[in-house]
């Protein structure tokens, strides 16, 4: 890993060169953050399963025509990715209160939207990811009006698209972020999903009993946090119950 370029370092994954111009390495650390990183935990073998987890939802949705920068996974921790130009925007789309939103408006977590409501953020870690909109989207130059309008079309197939995917394994997709890239093919830019969709970028709950499964277990220290990941990978069919994540190397055995 050392012998390649290092590209970009972010709070949960690091882009290496790829091996052929046009591409790149993305690889899933264990660290998991909250509050821009405020609080910060090593988790043994997070990367792994939202590598695997990611790589699922990315190949079904290459499949069902969303196109996105995922070629594929090239081991236990790392996919080939196609280069993209980050928007430097995080596209939210929610379809039950929860987060920000339940405590920006008032609204109680756990409230069916009346229908799903996108947002835009910001990227900007020293302001700490604001709320934007359109306008001011445009003004500034981070996106053009159609680049919205692609991001937004792509932000509703993703959330039909998960939706069911989970719903059909006992899962509630409350919300969750994407955040997409431009790709310059034959002299035209397309807008594409780029990034991860995770449990570390989705809110997700047990469809019966509520149980959160997904990154709030951290953020809010409920505990059980890998063990809900690994249960979101189980059922969706993509590890089996008994499949360990590889840990990141020797693991410290303390003597108290
Ligand atoms: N989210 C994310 N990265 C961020 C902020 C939010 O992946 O930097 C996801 C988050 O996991 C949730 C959705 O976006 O699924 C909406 O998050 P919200 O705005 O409620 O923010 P939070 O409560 O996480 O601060």
């Amino acid at each position: 890993m050392s012998r390649r370029r290092k590209i970009y370092e972010g709070k949960a994954k690091t882009l290496y060169e790829g091996p052929e111009a046009g591409t790149l390495i993305q690889f899933f650390k264990d660290d998991a953050t909250a509050y821009n990183a405020e609080k910060h935990e090593i988790m043994d073998g997070k990367g792994v399963l939202n590598n695997r987890i990611s790589e699922y939802i990315f190949s079904h949705l290459n499949r069902v025509g969303v196109p996105t920068h995922f070629i594929k996974r090239l081991n236990m921790r790392e996919q080939l990715i196609k280069e993209v130009e980050i928007i430097p925007l995080e596209v939210v789309v929610r379809n039950v209160a929860a987060g920000s939103l339940s405590s920006r408006l008032g609204v109680e977590e756990g409230t069916i939207l009346p229908r799903s409501i996108i947002e835009f953020y910001y990227k900007d870690d020293a302001l700490n990811d604001p709320i934007v909109s359109e306008e001011h989207i445009t003004a500034f130059g981070w996106a053009s009006p159609q680049e919205i309008d692609d991001m937004m079309a792509l932000a509703i197939r993703v959330n039909d698209f998960l939706s069911g995917m989970f719903a059909a394994v006992g899962i509630q997709l409350i919300d969750f972020k994407i955040e997409c890239g431009r790709l310059l093919e034959n002299d035209t830019v397309r807008i594409i999903l780029a990034d991860e969709i995770s449990p570390d970028s989705c809110r997700l709950w047990d469809l019966e009993t509520k149980k959160k499964m997904d990154k709030d277990r951290f953020r809010q220290d409920l505990g059980g946090m890998l063990d809900a990941y690994q249960e979101v990978a189980t059922r969706l069919g993509i590890m089996n119950k008994n499949e360990q994540p590889a840990k990141s190397g020797p693991v410290l055995v303390k003597s108290d």
